[in-house]
């Protein structure tokens, strides 16, 4: 009875082949490898079943060859904008501390590999790969590297960002274009490339600041209930965002109820990082709640950098120790998720919070 032989095993191996991809854990690869060895059809079957057979075949290798890239696989960090400064000090720490492979990405190939070698100095070893934020096309190559290198990412430090200072005399609304863009828009398209690689308990970092505590006690009040507000979509605040470039340009920044404070655009577009992790941070409890990533945003304090300039009072290794302290938190930690830190402690996000007496206005 041939007839019957094509006919049952095919159902079966589907059945299993089913199970094992439905599993979504490495123990599919030991199951599905069961069923592949049961694959096997009688010379006698009809060759449009033979074609669905090896369609099937073909597809259970692939899965077999994910699962295992994917268990063999170490555990990888990445640090955006880690050539100098605060970026720098984390993957330092995180070549000391986290257990896989931490990867330094800058804009500027010259001055990530230097700063990699001045890491091989010291005994570490960072890989380098080259991120533009606001590039999508560099943010692709690297979300392809680490799919295939890695088969996804454990721990992501948003930390590239750049700042007018006070005395720059740039326009204003060239400055809020300018800032908004890698500030806000490149850290969201980082997000939108690689927050679908993060690996069951991953740890997502965003560098925010404190003074986006001070922008929204000085917002007004409609702008502030906006920005507190639990239920902002991502495209409800890109919007915002948007609107703030225009208003600049349309000079209408403080009637439209933006607050009056020195280094305007970047605390606007770190206002939306902050928020922006709020967000993501609710779509992950909504959308992956057994993987248990936690993604927060943090301040590092005030520190010596081109950013913060010469007068911080921290170094970039102290200025470092809040944002490795979250990269690292242990895999059984349910929180923080979705807060704004400082000094490793969650702050109220809200226009009442206290403001450390360090803040310089
Ligand atoms: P920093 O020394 O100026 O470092 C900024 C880094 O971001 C540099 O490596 C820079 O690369 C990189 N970067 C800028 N634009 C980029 C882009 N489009 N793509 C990729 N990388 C880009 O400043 P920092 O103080 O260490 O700042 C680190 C983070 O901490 C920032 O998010 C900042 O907002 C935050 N923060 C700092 C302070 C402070 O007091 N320093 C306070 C609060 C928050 P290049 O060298 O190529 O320019």
């Amino acid at each position: 009875m041939e007839g019957h032989n094509w006919n049952i095993w095919p159902l079966l191996q589907w059945r299993d082949l089913g199970g094992a991809l439905g599993t979504g854990s490495h123990s599919a690869e030991s199951k599905s490898t069961g069923a592949l060895a049961s694959l096997s059809l009688s010379a006698s079957a009809p060759p449009a079943l033979r074609g669905a057979h090896s369609t099937i075949c073909s597809a259970h290798r692939a899965v077999l060859a994910l699962h295992t890239a994917m268990a063999s696989a170490p555990q990888v960090a990445l640090v955006t904008g880690a050539n100098k400064g605060i970026g720098f000090a984390i993957v330092q720490q995180l070549c000391r501390q986290f257990p896989g492979d931490v990867v330094l990405t800058a804009r500027d190939e010259a001055r990530g590999r230097a700063a990699v070698q001045q890491l091989q100095a010291e005994g570490l070893s960072p890989r380098f790969h080259q991120l533009d934020i606001d590039d999508l096309q560099s943010i692709r190559v690297l979300r392809d590297f680490l799919r295939k290198e890695y088969g996804g990412l454990d721990v992501l430090v948003n930390n590239a960002a750049i700042v007018f200072k006070p005395a720059d005399p740039t326009p204003l609304h060239i400055q809020a274009e300018v800032t908004m863009k890698t500030n806000f828009f490149g850290t969201r398209a980082v997000c939108t490339e690689l927050l679908p690689l993060m690996k069951a308990q991953g740890r997502v970092v965003n560098m925010s600041s404190i003074i986006t505590l001070i922008a929204l006690k000085k917002c007004s009040p409609d702008l502030q209930q906006k920005f507190i507000s639990k239920t902002i979509t991502e495209e409800e605040l890109v919007g915002l965002m948007n609107k703030f470039v225009e208003d600049t340009k349309k000079g209408v920044q403080q009637k439209e109820g933006w607050p009056d404070i020195q280094l305007l655009p970047y605390a606007v577009s770190k206002m939306g990082v902050t928020v922006l992790s709020r967000i993501h941070a609710r779509n992950l409890s909504e959308q992956r709640r057994g993987d248990k990533i936690l993604l927060n945003a943090c301040c590092p304090g005030w520190v010596r950098t081109d950013i913060g300039g010469p007068k911080g009072i921290k170094s970039p290794e102290e200025g470092a120790e809040t944002p490795v302290y979250l990269a690292l938190l242990p895999s059984d930690a349910e929180r923080p998720h979705g807060e704004f830190l400082m000094e490793k402690k969650v702050e109220q996000w809200g226009p009442l919070c206290q403001l450390p007496s360090w803040v310089p206005f």
